[in-house]
């Protein structure tokens, strides 16, 4: 399927760029025109998958802000797919909460558990027969898939001189799908890259050895000779920068997201300003000298898709923001 566009631009920030180390950025966020950011590319196999077997929903799971309900809701609406997602508990944000809000006018149908112990119960009953479960985040191998194309563009681009080449490759790491693809690329082409995921929620939600495992599932799915030790050396974890846990703020954070911002960057506290804050610290460390920091987040402007968002949202779904 293709929902995206692609390639997306790799660029150089000059600005931000230190004499020992260069900062380039890997422009994800416009990898969508409605609506961009890491979940798009996924959303290419996930959705084409659902078609396939014939499904007319897709269920899936996440916080209740999470970019994966809400890209998943928008782009599955286009070709005739519904959206039911079980939403956890996150910290109230404006960004979290109109995520929300847009996803519930597009026509997501939500349910809200006071915690994720509650969704085994309740998953099966909003599955049922025609229903395409999609794990948090849509990184099972399906999605991951997306993530190896994301990898493979940029190895085309510094094969053909488009860019140059890294020395390391820095991306927030969340459910994984995104690094764990992004993995798969790098060591199926041999790249001397180090693959970065700079951790975002707590490590027992997601740990190297799960994202080296699905990265490595990913390369055999797409038929791809594996080396093994090539994943253990490639992929390290940076968990410096997670602060007090999920969505919750940190002060390197907001540092970062007032930088970028500066650079014309938008940073949500979430994901990317703890993974931009691991780059520029990787760039006024000097341990690299070129540096592609991954941007996941979308940069369209959420107002178009807000148009027939409720005002406010229903009390069970208020509740999710804590
Ligand atoms: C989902 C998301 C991530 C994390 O990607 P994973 O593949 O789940 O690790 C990073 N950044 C943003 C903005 C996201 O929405």
């Amino acid at each position: 399927m293709t929902i995206g566009r692609y390639p997306t631009p790799t660029e150089p920030l000059f600005a931000l760029s230190k004499p020992q180390s260069e900062l380039w950025i890997k422009r994800d966020d416009l990898s969508g025109e409605a609506y961009g950011g890491n979940k798009v590319r996924k959303l290419e196999y996930i959705l084409e998958k659902a078609k396939s077997r014939d499904k007319k929903r897709i269920v899936t799971v996440g916080a209740a802000g999470s970019h994966h309900v809400l890209a998943t809701t928008l782009y599955a609406s286009r070709v005739d797919l519904q959206v039911e997602a079980v939403l956890v508990p996150q910290p109230r944000t404006a960004h979290a909460v109109d995520n929300l809000r847009a996803g519930v006018g597009l026509g997501l149908r939500a349910h809200a558990v006071k915690s994720v112990r509650d969704i085994p119960k309740l998953l099966p009953t909003v599955i049922r027969r025609d229903g395409l479960f999609v794990p948090p985040g849509g990184s099972n191998i399906t999605g991951t898939l997306g993530y190896l194309d994301g990898a493979l563009e940029l190895a085309d681009a510094i094969q053909t001189g488009c860019c140059p080449r890294f020395d390391a490759i820095v991306v927030a790491l969340g459910s994984g799908g995104t690094a764990a693809g992004i993995l798969a690329g790098v060591v199926s082409r041999n790249l001397d890259i180090d693959v970065i995921g700079v951790r975002i929620v707590e490590p027992h939600l997601s740990g190297r050895a799960q994202v080296i495992a699905l990265s490595m599932a990913t390369s055999r799915a797409a038929r791809l000779p594996i080396y093994p030790k090539r994943y253990l050396e490639r992929f390290k974890v940076d968990g410096r920068w997670l602060g007090r846990g999920y969505g919750h703020f940190t002060e390197a954070g907001e540092r970062a997201t007032r930088i970028a911002a500066d650079h014309g960057i938008l940073l949500d506290p979430t994901y990317t300003a703890k993974a931009f804050a691991a780059a520029l610290d990787f760039i006024d460390n000097g341990r690299y000298r070129r540096i592609l920091y991954w941007h996941t987040l979308s940069s369209a402007p959420l107002t178009p898709l807000l148009e027939n968002a409720p005002q406010k949202l229903d009390r069970g779904l208020r509740s999710l923001f804590v």
